[in-house]
């Protein structure tokens, strides 16, 4: 099947600093996919590049199988659901929505009934004539959203579209644009440094970092089967033992990672004492300070938890210990 996007060996470099350096990507149709990864990692500048708005140093980029490096935004596949969400104040909702389709030269009456129908998508029905400005934070995303989708992308591009909601606002909204992707049936690239986020909406995740995707997986892969200790330490704060450690338990040179909720307090080859204890409400994290290293350990309620200060023995189940042997390593 033809790659929406294909990304072969890409970089964007502005002077000394390799915003995004060689990095191969496929994005299949109609998939839901995460870019994640910490500030200035690069996952903005690679959205960018999909959209035409930056220009790679190295590489090429194809869309749905053409070449498309050089074509210029209005002419790619795609539109963009930017953070800030970057509305009109003057022009009602339903001017704002229609108005690529204005800037296309589309007729008044196919505008208006096109952005009534993508009002109608996000749940917005009856809030053409309002202003911005009389809308919630929630309410502008979808205006945002609508705008985009009112051009009818093979990709929707989405930065960050979540960061200015409430919590609440947000774990609903990721439900909401989940469905709407299911919907739609096209691709939605979606950049977030929330890790929550990426594993809860994406069919697939590519974790950055520095300018490189570390590891591109299904969620379960990235967080279960991490590849190197920074997607480890990224994906789920998971402990990352050092590979002489590795060495002793197992026999194996590498690093490993171990998710602190796979740590029982009890039999097990490793001792330490407890360092810190906090409270979460569903769970208790501690530290333990053990052969050198922190190790944090997630006690769901119910479970005894041990004093600061105690010794205490730790073991994990026989898949829980993952060997990151891989090139990245
Ligand atoms: P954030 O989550 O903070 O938005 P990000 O992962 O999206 O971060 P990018 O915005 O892609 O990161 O930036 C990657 C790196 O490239 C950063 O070091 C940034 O400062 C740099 N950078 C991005 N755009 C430019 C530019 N136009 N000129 C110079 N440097 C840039």
């Amino acid at each position: 099947m033809t790659s929406a996007i294909s990304f072969s060996g890409v970089s964007r470099h502005f002077g000394d600093v390799r915003a995004v350096d060689g990095v191969d990507l496929e994005i299949a149709p109609g998939e839901f996919f995460a870019l994640l990864g910490p500030s200035g990692s690069g996952k903005t500048t690679c959205l960018r590049l999909i959209a035409g708005f930056e220009q790679p140093t190295h590489g090429s980029i194809s869309i749905f199988g053409a070449e498309a490096t050089r074509t210029p935004p209005y002419r790619r596949p795609v539109n963009t659901v930017f953070q800030d969400y970057a509305l009109f104040p003057h022009l009602n909702v339903r001017d704002n929505v229609a108005y690529g389709l204005m800037v296309r030269g589309d007729a008044k009456s196919a505008r208006r009934a096109a952005a009534d129908d993508a009002l109608a998508l996000v749940a917005l029905d009856g809030f053409g004539d309002r202003k911005p400005a009389a809308l919630s934070g929630g309410q502008r995303q979808r205006v945002a959203l609508a705008r985009a989708l009112v051009m009818q992308p093979k990709v929707l591009l989405l930065d960050e579209p979540l960061g200015a909601l409430d919590l609440k606002l947000r774990e609903q909204m990721q439900g909401e644009l989940k469905l709407l992707q299911r919907q739609l049936g096209i691709a939605f690239v979606f950049v977030t440094h929330d890790q929550g986020e990426a594993l809860s909406m994406a069919d697939r995740v590519a974790v950055f970092n520095d300018g490189r995707i570390q590891q591109v997986g299904s969620p379960e892969d990235v967080y279960d089967r991490p590849e190197t200790p920074f997607v480890a330490d990224f994906v789920g704060a998971s402990n990352v033992l050092p590979a002489q450690l590795v060495h002793r338990l197992t026999g194996k040179d590498a690093p490993a990672s171990l998710r602190p909720e796979a740590i029982q307090i009890g039999d097990g080859p490793l001792s330490g004492k407890v360092s810190t204890q906090a409270f979460l409400g569903s769970a208790t994290r501690i530290e333990i300070e053990s052969e050198g290293i922190t190790l944090k350990v997630l006690l769901p309620k119910g479970r005894s938890v041990p004093e600061i200060g105690e010794t205490v023995s730790l073991g994990w189940g026989a898949d829980a210990l993952h060997i990151m042997d891989g090139r990245n390593g």
